[in-house]
């Protein structure tokens, strides 16, 4: 966490943190954005946490044991880093650099914590916290996740309620009650970071050059 990931490192791509309670619908709103954006990828964080049915090691997230994840802290692996709910959640540095180099926008999805973490190593990074429409919808979303008692439930309640009480650390708040319009916000974001005067100048310096040089075709 000590080594920063200075701007001039970040060739072309931006990072965007999203944060949200478990429950509030992040990652399928990630997914259906990452078919509507090119230039964008999702970082694979490492976990201890145990693999779910479902999960694919590699895809969506490292599954390693905690002496791996404790020896890559040592090395200075992680871009940033957190314990969450009893595991380790980390964002391989080496990973992150590589992409934004290739001029892809990249999505952190990690926790408050460590999204303060990338603030203070990258403040242009862009934040978004995402929350439900309701304390009730939260609960039916985190409730129907499997046939979990009602002490699991209310472990996740709390667990989901603690995060959220970090959303005005974040530079923008998505409340996901209509699915598309929420996915339409995030992509609007996204489009909006991306025609700054700063990026633009970033990214498309030829296309500028050709338009502004005084020459061949200029009356
Ligand atoms: P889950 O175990 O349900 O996939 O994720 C639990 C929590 O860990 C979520 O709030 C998620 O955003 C957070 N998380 C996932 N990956 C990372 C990471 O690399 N770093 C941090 N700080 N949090 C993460």
């Amino acid at each position: 966490m000590s080594q920063g990931t200075s701007r001039s490192t970040l060739a072309y791509g931006t990072l965007f943190i999203v944060s949200a309670p478990s429950g509030a619908g992040k990652t399928s709103l990630v997914r259906a954005l990452l078919g509507r954006l090119g230039d964008l990828q999702v970082s694979v964080s490492h976990t201890t946490r145990p693999q779910r049915p479902g999960e694919v090691d590699g895809v969506n997230y490292h599954f390693v044991g905690v002496a791996a994840f404790e020896s890559m802290i040592e090395r200075g692996d992680f871009f940033e880093y957190a314990r969450v709910f009893d595991n380790y959640y980390g964002t391989s540095r080496p990973a992150v650099q590589a992409l934004l180099a290739a001029g892809q926008d990249v999505i952190l999805e990690i926790d408050w914590q460590g999204a303060r973490q990338v603030r203070a190593q990258v403040p242009e990074a862009e934040s978004i916290f995402i929350l439900p429409p309701s304390r009730e919808a939260l609960r039916q979303r985190l409730s129907n996740r499997g046939t979990d008692d009602a002490a699991v439930i209310e472990r996740r309640m709390r667990d989901a309620i603690s995060e959220m009480s970090h959303f005005d650390e974040y530079r923008h708040v998505i409340i996901n009650d209509d699915f598309d319009t929420a996915l339409a916000d995030l992509e609007s974001l996204i489009r909006a970071n991306r025609s700054q005067l700063a990026r633009i100048k970033e990214r498309h310096a030829p296309l500028l050059e050709a338009l502004l040089s005084h020459g061949k075709g200029v009356e």
